[in-house]
């Protein structure tokens, strides 16, 4: 199931219990039931399903309302609530300000499209008159340094890396250290992946962190990886404090669950999706048009 589906889904419960001719306990519990299967099948975890369904039923006591209140509307607002909740930790990220150094570390695994989303990240900024530089602190994947500097030189952004260091937290010293000399103002760390959760790449993320003191670290994930995601970023916000959340691909296979998990696990708001595979296929992400959306 698709994010997309999803969003179908939930609304099509909703259409389902508005259509009914009474909305009683029975119709509610229906389309709980509904919403839930369609949670669970987009990968979102059991005890984050549970609550929503037990807070709904807080929020919405038929009984107690009184005749002739919009039960519908009721049971409709709850169940935004409930999904905008869901997806916001209620503590906003670090947010860079202009002509203020800002160190920006981020951290995910390999194939997540970390890379990828340190450009989008910096030719954004950019756009909005940031003066962002891109360090490359990833000595572990073959063809890192060439892949940041490819994307940095068409989006035409300062770079830093090397092709003979391999200790990743000397570079990314040195080039935090060029950076803030230069005075840029939002300096973008990419960090090494691996292909699974390893404790080296914890260790190395824990290094880094240290020896940087980034004002911000942001996890990449994969939109589609589902269940995995609440492992996989607690793991990254225990070795670097996580404090936002980018989900890529979300042009793609996502089903949603693997976000709410992120945000779950690291207690961190989701600040950007990726769309596609171009500097600006990426888009500031807010809870409550991105839940408007999904629910058509
Ligand atoms: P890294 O190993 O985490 O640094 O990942 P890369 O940045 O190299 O990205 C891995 C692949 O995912 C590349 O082929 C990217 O073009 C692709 N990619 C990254 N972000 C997105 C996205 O939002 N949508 C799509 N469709 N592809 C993406």
């Amino acid at each position: 199931m698709v994010l997309a589906e999803l969003g179908g889904s939930i609304s099509r419960a909703l259409k389902r219990m508005s259509d009914a001719t009474v909305v009683d306990d029975k119709a509610l519990a229906d389309c709980l039931n509904e919403i839930t299967r369609a949670l669970l099948q987009a990968d979102v975890r059991f005890a984050a399903v549970r609550d929503l369904q037990n807070n709904i039923r807080r929020l919405v006591n038929l009984e107690a309302l009184a005749a002739g209140t919009n039960k519908r509307k009721i049971i409709q607002q709850a169940v935004f609530c409930e999904l905008c909740s869901m997806l916001d930790p209620g503590k906003p990220s670090f947010v860079p300000a202009k002509g203020k150094p800002s160190v920006v570390m981020f951290v995910g695994l390999q194939g997540s499209g970390k890379t990828t989303t340190c450009t989008k990240y910096a030719y954004h900024h950019r756009r909005k008159g940031f003066n962002p530089a891109l360090v490359c602190a990833d000595t572990f994947r073959a063809g890192a340094f060439d892949q940041l500097k490819q994307n940095a030189t068409k989006a035409r952004i300062p770079f830093y890396g090397s092709y003979n260091e391999s200790d990743p937290v000397k570079i990314a010293v040195e080039g935090v250290d060029r950076f803030r000399k230069e005075n840029y103002d939002l300096i973008i760390v990419d960090t090494s992946g691996r292909h699974k959760q390893e404790a080296a790449l914890f260790e190395e993320m824990r290094q880094v962190s240290e020896a940087t003191k980034p004002d911000l670290v942001i996890f990449v994930m994969d939109g589609s990886i589902g269940q995995a995601a609440f492992d996989q970023a607690q793991a990254f916000k225990q070795s670097a404090s996580v404090g936002a959340v980018i989900v890529t691909k979300m042009d793609g296979h996502a089903k949603g669950g693997g976000a709410l998990s992120a945000v779950a696990a690291t207690k961190s708001p989701v600040i950007f999706i990726g769309t596609g595979e171009h500097i600006d296929e990426f888009e500031v992400f807010d809870v409550k048009p991105f839940v408007n959306r999904l629910l058509g």
